[in-house]
């Protein structure tokens, strides 16, 4: 299942590292969400890849925590082109929902 490639229907507005996700092993500073879940695109290598360090979403994601240190959730939905915040699918526990997000 890790290795099958689902394509994403949003990303986070806020680009991975910024959740503290890992680099492409050619070391390039920003990689971009990839069209496919649980991947990254690396601009200078031109490839999907699976950064090694899954950043914030590792664990259970204490939003007021994030929010501290400058991370926010808001989502970029790709077939609508609408903005969902973190409010509308946040679950009652007030953590991320790692089956929904799915990063
Ligand atoms: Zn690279």
């Amino acid at each position: 299942m890790a290795d099958e490639k689902v394509l994403r229907t949003w990303v986070y507005l806020q680009p991975p590292t910024d959740y503290g996700m890992g680099l492409c092993a050619c070391g390039h500073p920003q990689p971009q969400w990839s069209e496919f879940k649980r991947y990254l695109w690396c601009p200078a290598c031109k490839i999907d890849f699976q950064p090694e360090d899954a950043g914030v979403f590792d664990g259970p994601i204490l939003v007021n925590t994030a929010a501290l240190m400058g991370m926010h959730f808001t989502r970029y939905i790709l077939a609508t082109g609408k903005i969902e915040e973190l409010k509308d699918y946040i679950n009652e526990g007030k953590e991320i929902d790692h089956g929904r997000t799915d990063v």
